[in-house]
């Protein structure tokens, strides 16, 4: 029997009465093995997932031997339409004045809920509850690197992460709960239930970026493989993969403004290597508009890198190069 990539909708009953149908592909290949279930864009915002989960849809009809694949390149399709990280905020409100919207606060949903909980819900009951493994494809500021978020007391969330390829894992126990929320992540939706799964933030939001795609590429393939649904070894990163923790501050080197000014970036990006006494930038003083350059303080790799302040994920002012004595610019973790 031929195996086919088969196009499904989840569809949700919305508050006014209109259907919601969210398209995704399932392709089972009939043989035993795992589920594995790939989403993306659960924040509107964050798109570069779509493109990772479209050219996966690709691999998997090529090499995918057992198990199933569910892929949801637009799990939250309204917020994506609305082009906001929930479909409840207005221009420059935060991601946490969600008043209930944020989806991934949302699993498994609520047919009766708000409109982001019937959407969690019809694709719960479409995709998730079928399956045994989940990567959820996120996206941060450009300012911190690539990294994938992984449950450290987790029995193979850890493993997984480490087949990701991924130069930074960010280490927690569990996202503190929202006090508006009535559902949790999907990654805890899996993690508590016996399933296992791993969260990756892409950098650079509003944009897919080809060189992040690849990196989200390699790490769903890369899964597939350690879920042995796919033949071969994952193809792992060249060099230090570093934990990002409360327990390793001390590894972690920011660089901070000394002065006032609009700061020039060199050229960088996060996640790249650099050398102790490496030019990252200068400041251009608004005082006096003397010229003041700014040396990596270690060597290591860029977790952070940019000028930037809170809510930059939503606001362009945030994103603004004129920097305030004291901000970091930079922060170079060591191997
Ligand atoms: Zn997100």
């Amino acid at each position: 029997m031929a195996v086919e990539t088969k196009l499904d909708y989840a569809v949700a009953t919305l508050t006014d009465d209109t259907e919601l149908r969210t398209p995704y592909w399932r392709r089972d290949t009939g043989g035993e093995g795992e589920a594995f279930l790939v989403t993306a864009a659960q924040h509107g915002n964050e798109v570069q997932g779509c493109e990772v989960i479209h050219r996966f849809r690709e691999v998997c009809e090529r090499d995918l031997k057992k198990g199933t694949v569910y892929l949801v390149p637009f799990t939250n399709l309204p917020a994506v339409r609305y082009r906001r990280p929930h479909i409840s905020l207005g221009p420059e409100q935060a991601y946490a004045d969600a008043e209930g919207h944020n989806m991934n606060r949302t699993w498994p949903g609520d047919p009766d809920g708000n409109d982001t909980e019937r959407v969690s819900h019809s694709i719960h009951e479409a995709a998730v509850r079928h399956c045994t493994r989940c990567l959820d494809l996120h996206s941060w500021s450009k300012f911190t690197a690539t990294a994938t978020l992984t449950r450290s007391n987790h029995s193979l969330s850890p493993q997984m992460a480490a087949v990701t390829a991924i130069r930074f894992i960010r280490w927690n126990v569990a996202p503190p709960p929202e006090p508006d929320a009535g559902g949790t992540t999907i990654t805890n939706l899996f993690n508590d239930s016996g399933r296992a799964a791993n969260c990756i933030e892409l950098a650079g939001q509003y944009i897919i970026i080809e060189k992040q795609v690849q990196i989200g590429l390699r790490a769903a393939i890369n899964l597939a493989k350690f879920f042995g649904m796919m033949e071969g070894e994952p193809e792992l990163l060249d060099g230090p993969v570093l934990g990002i923790s409360d327990e390793t501050k001390d590894d972690q080197h920011p660089l901070e403004a000394p002065c006032n000014g609009m700061f020039v970036e060199a050229g960088l990006e996060t996640s790249d290597y650099v050398e102790k006494g490496q030019k990252l930038g200068h400041i251009i003083s608004d005082e006096d508009l003397e010229t003041v350059e700014l040396l990596a303080p270690v060597s290591g790799y860029l977790w952070s890198y940019g000028c930037r302040r809170e809510h930059c994920d939503v606001a362009l002012p945030a994103m603004h190069p004129y920097a305030t004595e004291g901000a970091t610019l930079a922060t170079v973790v060591t191997p």
